[in-house]
């Protein structure tokens, strides 16, 4: 079983406070089992923990309208989600969604608001993470105005193995149309033609990577764009 201090690690935001500083928010923190398709939070709603991933993933999602969904930024153990209240917002924009079930640690908003006010190591790691979450949403604007859907579909994938460290996910294809703002048959379509190049296996909801380094060839240059920035930022 791994310690609390360990678990804390795996997150690499609170893993760049300094030691000192994190042995302060250990107290404050608890660990939590985030379950496939629980919502965090909906768009307008009232943001009551913060968390930070570390084998979950959690999608932030923006409604088009009533029925349609789209996904605009994602975040794993890169980061926290509830980056509103770093800025001073207790209420979210988008519907925080669990993508891929898993443990986070998580804080309570009120110990948060104490804890940023007065924790200058940690303030800077979320300064510089609001950067990389902003970016990876500039660029996700762009990937979904201009990329066609099988590069997009092998650049979620990436997206997501890098965040869960697994190859293999569940999925249905419904869930992936909302991700992708596409239709499910577009789905069928682009994660057909990344399995015919050998690329990924899908079947019956689960996809597995095959082949990585073609998988990174198939991706839009968005993938390598946001990586890019996140590892210059981490140095
Ligand atoms: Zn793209």
């Amino acid at each position: 079983m791994a310690t609390s201090e360990q678990l804390f690690t795996a997150n690499h935001l609170l893993a760049s406070v300094p030691r000192k500083a994190y042995l302060g928010m250990l107290g404050k923190l608890e660990l939590v089992d985030l379950a496939y398709g629980q919502v965090l939070y909906e768009p307008k709603g009232v943001i009551d923990h913060v968390y930070f991933p570390i084998d979950c993933l959690v999608s932030l999602l923006t409604a088009v309208d009533k029925r349609r969904t789209l996904e605009v930024g994602m975040v794993g153990n890169e980061g926290m989600v509830g980056m509103p209240m770093a800025l001073g917002i207790g209420i979210s924009a988008v519907r925080a969604l669990v993508q891929g079930g898993g443990v986070a640690m998580r804080m309570t908003a009120a110990s948060f608001r104490t804890e940023f006010r007065n924790n200058e190591p940690l303030q800077r790691s979320l300064f510089r993470y609001n950067h990389l979450l902003m970016a990876q949403i500039s660029q996700t604007a762009a990937c979904n105005r201009f990329h066609e859907s099988g590069a997009r579909l092998a650049r979620w994938l990436l997206m997501t193995s890098d965040r869960m460290r697994v190859n293999e996910f569940l999925l249905t294809h419904e869930f992936l149309a909302h991700m992708l703002g596409i239709r499910r048959v577009g789905v069928t379509q682009a994660a057909g033609l990344l399995q015919s190049k050998g690329l990924i296996a899908y079947s019956r909801g689960k996809i597995t990577i095959l082949e990585r380094k073609g998988l990174e060839a198939a991706a839009c240059t968005c993938y390598r764009i946001v990586k890019d920035l996140q590892d210059i930022a981490q140095k």
